[in-house]
């Protein structure tokens, strides 16, 4: 689609930019992508970039992972095309702006594992229904610095201890979050607020809400964009979901309400006993009945499955309740247009748009459904007793998602099969690999 491109060079000629840095999101949320002088980017959106069907399933090790139609199939061409309305200039990065991009087969159908195809065709099946999911993505992430004397080289910056919700030099003595939030703000990604969060050197910043995919290609981008300023400080910042045995882990937080075509909020019903509508209670019963496949992408790692537990302000069971932290699901007080749930399950590790596609799959299925969620917790939220507990390791997840076919419709097939051969590949890697967990435990007394 080239309806947009003299507009969008015009823009990018007036802001002084030579250089086009094209991105899409890759199956583990990392940005790939190309870069493109502005003089060759008017053949790139007419014709795309071409890349080989290794960039779905390359590790981070930067193994190629024999996914469907990959290496056993001779790794053949898909095409990435600018989305123009992404466009945006790189404040840190003179001259540079940088556009998401779609993936697209040869023919010219849209690529099935493309995590961004995965949410559109999630988004598509509540328009069909009438209804426009609204997302608000809360992202938690650690800092670090290099440091000889700290374990793996890196220690937390401003390591400090007692500094949740202080601003200031206290907990970030460098001003890295300030002059991050500072940046952000000018990259579009409509960050709402900063804060130290409860652990040493860990961080939270919160995205103002949006359309589904424009609040997952936002939480996308403020994660590279993140590590990428960090990086210009000199430090890491690293969206591992518990990356500390000490510290909590971090959270990938999603806010969502559902809006109708004329929009009106349909999740608020100020004549129900908690001022929910039958459809947020569905969409909440279909997330509770779906969450062991939903803690596939929203808890997409081995590590993700350490940051459960009970007391840890991340959930441990599959439950919900309303304004309550420990639960899975809380629903924030607020009523009105504000009445949403907030998904506290997923990790930051979580590729943004996967996470978001899950919630709303789940959702999508609670509402079709019409399944109800159980009365909510009330008070503590830890109790196994009461709740059924989610997966506890990658592998129960990657099965639970397997075995859920209804959740495998709705996220596309070719997708969940891609995903599973990744993520059991991942999963195949570690089971071989000697942790310095083992090298403690058994080379002393054994
Ligand atoms: N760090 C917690 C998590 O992993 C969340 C803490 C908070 O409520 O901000 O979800
Ligand atoms: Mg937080
Ligand atoms: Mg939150």
């Amino acid at each position: 689609d080239t309806s947009g491109l003299a507009d969008a060079q015009a823009e990018l000629l007036a802001q002084d930019i030579d250089v086009v840095r094209l991105g899409y999101c890759d199956i583990i949320g990392t940005d790939r992508g190309r870069d493109v002088l502005v003089n060759r980017f008017g053949r790139t959106v007419s014709s795309g970039v071409a890349f080989c069907r290794s960039v779905y399933g390359t590790t981070p090790g930067g193994d190629v992972v024999d996914i469907n139609g990959g290496l056993s199939d001779g790794l053949p061409d898909i095409l990435a095309f600018p989305v123009l309305e992404t466009l945006q200039r790189v404040p840190w990065e003179p001259g540079v702006a940088h556009c998401i991009a779609d993936v697209f087969n040869p023919d010219g159908s849209p690529s099935e594992e493309s995590p961004r195809q995965v949410l559109k065709r999630v988004v598509t099946q509540f328009a069909q229904l009438g209804m426009r999911p609204i997302c608000g993505p809360e992202l938690e992430f650690y800092i670090l610095e290099e440091n000889d004397r700290a374990p793996n080289g890196w220690a937390r910056y401003g390591e400090s201890t007692g500094n949740v919700y202080v601003s200031g030099l206290r907990g970030d003595p460098e001003n890295v979050l300030l002059s991050s939030l500072r940046q952000l703000g000018e990259y579009g990604i409509e960050v709402v607020a900063a804060n130290h969060e409860f652990s040493s050197g860990q961080f939270e910043i919160n995205l103002w809400h949006s359309e589904a995919l424009d609040a997952a290609d936002r939480a996308h981008r403020f994660k590279a964009a993140v590590k990428e300023l960090a990086r210009h400080r000199g430090k890491l910042a690293t969206f591992m979901a518990k990356p500390f045995n000490d510290e909590g882990g971090s959270g990938f937080h999603i806010h969502f309400s559902m809006w109708s075509d004329d929009d009106r909020p349909l999740f608020d019903d100020p004549s129900s006993a908690d001022g929910l509508s039958d459809c947020a209670h569905w969409a909440i019963g279909g997330v509770l009945a779906h969450a062991p496949a939903l803690a596939a992408l929203a808890n997409p790692t081995i590590n993700s499955y350490k940051r459960f537990g009970p007391d840890t302000l991340a959930p441990w069971l599959i439950d919900w309740g309303l304004d309550n932290r420990s639960a899975m699901v809380r629903i924030p007080p607020e009523r009105g247009g504000a009445s949403r749930l907030e998904l506290r399950l997923g990790d930051a590790s979580a590729n943004p748009y996967l996470a978001t596609a899950a919630l709303l799959a789940a959702a999508y299925l609670g509402v079709r459904d019409r399944i109800e969620p159980g009365a909510p917790l009330v008070g503590y939220g830890y109790d196994p007793e009461r709740s059924p507990m989610l997966p506890t390791h990658l592998d129960e997840a990657l099965d639970a998602l397997e075995t859920d076919t209804q959740m495998r419709e709705v996220l596309g097939d070719t997708f969940v099969q891609t995903f599973l051969t990744y993520k059991r590949d991942e999963i195949r890697r570690f089971r071989s690999f000697i942790t310095d967990w083992e090298f403690t435990e058994y080379t002393y007394h054994l």
